[in-house]
């Protein structure tokens, strides 16, 4: 796994790439849809981003909570300083998305409650006006 990678994958959700739930074909690892490419965050392999395969928040929350315990076992099990440094690396990462999914989650929940306030109100306006 390469420093860049990851690196460019930041940059890619950054600017607004998308998660997808579609595993890399090379490595299984965690995709970004970008521009109509999909780029693997692990191993940088792109391809053609197919329409119509976006992955819901909680269901990609599911895949990167599964991700980050699988790193965890593998973490234990490694005795290769470079090779816990990309672990490490990659966990990191999938700590960054976490938080992200749990910040938008909690953004739309937030403009739900708002959206169901304003709707109480409008309905209260309508009882005092009878
Ligand atoms: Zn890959």
């Amino acid at each position: 796994m390469s420093k860049e990678g990851i690196r460019s994958a930041a940059e890619i959700l950054r600017k607004g790439g998308a998660l997808v739930k579609d595993a890399c074909i090379k490595c299984k690892g965690v995709q970004v849809r970008y521009q109509g490419r999909l780029i693997c965050i692990n191993c940088g392999n792109e391809s053609i981003a197919e329409e119509g395969r976006y992955v819901s928040l909680s269901s990609l929350r599911d895949i990167i909570v599964s991700k980050i315990n699988e790193l965890g076992d593998s973490l234990k099990g490694e005795d290769d300083i470079s090779r816990q440094a990309d672990i490490a690396r990659l966990l990191i990462y999938y700590i960054d998305i976490l938080s992200k999914i749990d910040e938008s989650s909690k953004v739309e929940r937030e403009e739900m409650r708002k959206r169901s306030k304003e709707r109480r109100e409008s309905e209260d306006d309508n009882e005092s006006a009878k």
